[in-house]
């Protein structure tokens, strides 16, 4: 037994109508905003998602009453209003109401060819896209379109629905509603809505509009408008008119369709048709000022009188995104606030790094962990050496090693894009990409083979040296081949915002910056100063190195004390070119944290050279190598350990800190350096290192006669420092969490080797993310959090950051703010979106009215 029909399940937009976005969806809310504008939007019907959703499980509205809204014979047509537009939804259906009376109407009124078009089309429109019949059946091919072939499709229809083609509204109304309610339940369409955030129980509502209909005897036609370009967002009115046609038939700029401004490749709409031209670009404007976005308005000419069916935000890029904001906020259409928070932060991206084109074919070779933004293409290399080869002849390269260590800096420097087998999302190559600002994808599956120098992908499919690929940093893809990509602009607005953004946000943004280089970047991109500076960093210039090397080899305290000296000057250097650079912004200069064997080369070639370099037999060099080798190097003589065991090095980069600083306050620029204690466990490691420190600076003042202050603060990258903080607190004057070093300890998993299985595990949900690229709030946050209070409880004037690459992450700038943090700081091409993202928390909505 049919179900009963129910009434009241919809209502027609009006100024008053209670249409919510909520109920009715985007669409029909939009659409009501127009009307209320004024616009002459033709009557419009809206079904709410509960009516969508009794129709698809078989419970159709009165369609009687629904079409006497619009009185007998009218053609009606039918768009998905989901609660966003980028949820989909079916496409729209035209001519609903197209009967053989109503042919016969239309035949006098516009012509019997034209009546015949509108007829065929909706024929074939409604075969396909309602009843699901093969296309192929409905191409009328070159014939004269007219009664004969009408008659010719009805009986098509007929012999392959196995019913007559429904020639009544209710009929054609009632199909096309079934259609439309159940393609939005059907499971790819779930599937699609859900990826763009669409949320479980997404609702599905329908506008019902009367057709204008853009096919008439005197100027009838339909188009697109929109009044800015979507990919810089400048001032820019782009679309087309085509007449004769509906629906969005101009959009694709075939034969006929006219330019809208005056243009030099053809006919316009402006020089045809200058009063609805006039009026379009009115209406822009009062949609621009009233609904305050910027709009795609879709409109028909039907005897010459213009009607708007419906408009949108217009689609628009990255870079167009934030020129619109401002210009909005500029015209004080909307506030800075709403400036601010219209824009995701990690769209920033898309204007510091080249991206591969969106429209482009993508040949996917494998695929890995998107470690670092960004998209380049080149050469594989398999070595530093090559890359470094390859740069010195002008040819970019995509360098491939099983993981990076920092012997392969340099390559580094050297290639486009980075790309390792092993690795996670805070390992060595992660880590260094995002500070050069350079693709990496890690943790790749890529089988990689380093005698065949090749690659094999799952499939079997495989890559040698020389191979040209794209790594696409942003979604972790090795793309076989020279892909297209885009290239970053920050646009005008960029600046704007950004100096917005600074005079909202509460919480400073500091960069992690190890060279000149990257100060400089720092202060391109606006950081407040330094909040880490990797000083091994410094080490891996060559001639350094090698001195470096020495000191490591040193067998008596003399020999290392050498080495020391020669390389404190090289140090002094370093940050004054670091202070000079901050111009007094504050720099934390964090105290020397690998292993040492990271300097020593692991492999024979390097080891072979090394000997040489030190005068050395080989065999002196593979003991000492395997000597300091340890089984846990991430938990053994590292960080402040490496500081109470070897001490001369931290009193080295003390010395080379405060003579830096001596030298500068001399000239008188005032410098008040911060010193950083890595991996601390226990307050006793703090006061040994503290001792020396103070030591080193009463000594370098003296022999200066300069007056300088510092402040010297821990690293909290263990459990135990963060448990303990209260204690290491009372010789810190700043905490700063190292969530890097911190997420691999409280997960007792190696931020080096998670990649591997990472994929695995945040496919089966064991992990919501990996933890590595998203902090973990609950367990690390809570560390995070006990930390702070406890070392806050030790100190009250404790200054709080977190420098791990966390600190670029928006919900994670979120956490430490409402912890109380000061600051956080984060590799310098994310220091614009972290600046964002702080003044997002600050930002205030605009108020519903
Ligand atoms: C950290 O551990 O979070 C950190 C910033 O230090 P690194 O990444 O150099 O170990
Ligand atoms: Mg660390």
């Amino acid at each position: 037994m049919q179900k009963p029909a129910f009434t009241e399940a919809f209502t027609e937009i009006t100024q008053t109508a209670p249409i919510e976005r909520g109920l009715h969806g985007e669409r029909s809310k939009c659409l009501q905003r127009l009307i209320r504008l004024g616009l002459p939007v033709p009557r419009t019907v809206a079904l709410p998602f509960e009516t969508v959703r009794r129709v698809a499980s078989g419970q159709l509205p009165d369609l009687k009453a629904l079409i006497d809204v619009f009185g007998d014979g009218r053609l009606l047509s039918i768009r998905p209003s989901p609660g966003s537009a980028e949820w989909g939804g079916p496409s729209a259906m035209l001519n609903i109401g197209m009967t053989d009376d109503v042919y016969a109407k239309l035949c006098k009124g516009i012509g019997v060819e034209k009546a015949s078009i509108l007829y065929l089309g909706f024929i074939q429109a409604f075969a396909v896209d309602i009843a699901h019949l093969d296309p192929e059946t409905f191409d009328t091919g070159d014939g004269v379109p007219g009664p004969a072939m009408i008659e010719a499709q009805k009986q098509a229809y007929a012999d392959e629905a196995d019913e007559p083609f429904p020639d009544t509204a209710e009929a054609q109304l009632s199909m096309v509603l079934r259609s439309m309610a159940r393609a939005w339940e059907g499971t790819s369409a779930r599937l699609l809505r859900q990826a763009q955030g669409a949320p479980e129980d997404a609702g599905l509502g329908l506008a019902v509009q009367e057709m204008a209909l853009g096919i008439g005897r005197s100027e009838s036609g339909s188009g697109v408008i929109q009044f800015v370009s979507s990919a810089t967002g400048m001032p820019q009115i782009t679309g087309r008119y085509l007449a004769q046609a509906q629906g969005r038939d101009a959009v694709a700029g075939g034969e006929g369709a006219l330019y809208l401004t005056k243009d030099p490749r053809g006919r316009s709409l402006e020089e045809h048709a200058p009063d609805v031209f006039e009026a379009l670009v009115h209406m822009g404007e009062v949609c621009r000022t009233r609904l305050r976005e910027e709009m795609q308005i879709e409109f028909t000419i039907e005897a010459g009188r213009l009607a708007v069916l419906d408009a949108v935000r217009i689609p628009r890029s990255s870079r167009a995104a934030v020129t619109i904001a401002v210009a909005l906020a500029r015209d004080a259409i909307i506030s800075k606030d709403e400036a601010i928070l219209r824009i995701s932060p990690p769209s920033l991206n898309e204007l510091l790094h080249r991206r591969v084109d969106p429209t482009a074919k993508r040949d996917v070779f494998a695929t890995g962990i998107a470690a670092s933004p960004g998209a380049a293409t080149g050469r594989l290399v398999f070595t530093a050496r090559e890359a470094q080869a390859m740069a010195s002849r002008d040819e970019p390269s995509i360098l491939v090693r099983r993981e990076t260590s920092p012997e392969d800096i340099r390559g580094m420097h050297a290639a486009v894009g980075i790309l390792t087998e092993r690795g996670g999302g805070t390992s060595h190559a992660a880590v260094i990409a995002r500070g050069l600002g350079v693709p990496c994808v890690v943790g790749a599956q890529i089988n990689l083979r380093r005698r065949a120098r090749t690659l094999t992908a799952s499939d079997g499919r495989v890559l040698k040296a020389g191979d040209m690929v794209t790594l696409d940093g942003a979604k972790g893809e090795i793309l076989l081949g020279e892909t297209p990509l885009l290239e970053p602009s920050m646009g005008d607005g960029f600046k704007t915002l950004m100096s917005w953004a600074d005079e909202i946000g509460d919480i400073g943004v500091r960069a992690n910056a190890d060279t000149p280089e990257e100060a400089r970047l720092a202060r391109t991109f606006g950081a407040s100063g330094i909040g880490l500076c990797r000083t091994e960093h410094m080490f891996f210039d060559e001639t350094r190195l090698t001195v470096m090397r020495e000191m490591i080899f040193a067998d008596a305290a003399e020999d290392r004390d050498a080495a020391l000296a020669r390389l404190l000057p090289m140090q002094r250097d370093d940050f004054m070119r670091l202070f000079e650079i901050m111009e007094g912004q504050p720099v934390c200069i964090r105290l020397f944290d690998p292993p040492l064997h990271e300097f020593l080369p692991a492999e024979r070639e390097g080891q072979r050279d090394l000997a040489e370099a030190l005068g050395k037999p080989l065999s002196d060099i593979t003991r000492r190598v395997e000597a300091l080798s340890e089984f846990n190097p991430m938990l053994g003589l590292r960080g402040v350990r490496l500081g109470i065991y070897v001490p001369e090095i931290y009193e080295m980069q003390a010395r080379a800190i405060f003579e830096a600083t001596a030298a500068l306050c001399k000239d008188g620029t005032h410098v008040v350096p911060e010193v950083m204690i890595p991996l601390v466990s226990a307050k006793r490691e703090v006061e040994m290192v503290k001792g020396r420190i103070d030591a080193v600076a009463a000594a370098v003042r003296s022999e200066t006669g300069a007056d300088f202050d510092y402040t010297l603060g821990v690293m909290v990258e263990t459990p135990r420092a963060a448990l303990r903080a209260h204690e290491i607190a009372a010789n810190a004057a700043f905490l700063s969490f190292g969530t890097n070093d911190l997420t691999q300890m409280t997960y007792g998993l190696s931020r080096d080797d998670a990649g591997r299985f990472m994929g695995a595990y945040v496919r089966e949900g064991v992990f919501e993310e990996d933890p590595f690229q998203r902090m973990d709030l609950d367990g690390v946050g809570e560390l995070v959090t006990l930390g702070a209070e406890r070392g806050r409880q030790g100190r009250p004037d404790l200054v709080l950051s977190v420098c791990g690459e966390h600190a670029g992450d928006p919900a994670a700038i979120r956490f430490v703010r409402e912890a109380g943090f000061n600051y956080v700081s984060c590799s310098p091409y994310r220091v614009p979106l972290a600046r964002l993202a702080a003044a997002q928390l600050s930002a205030k909505p605009r108020k519903k009215r």
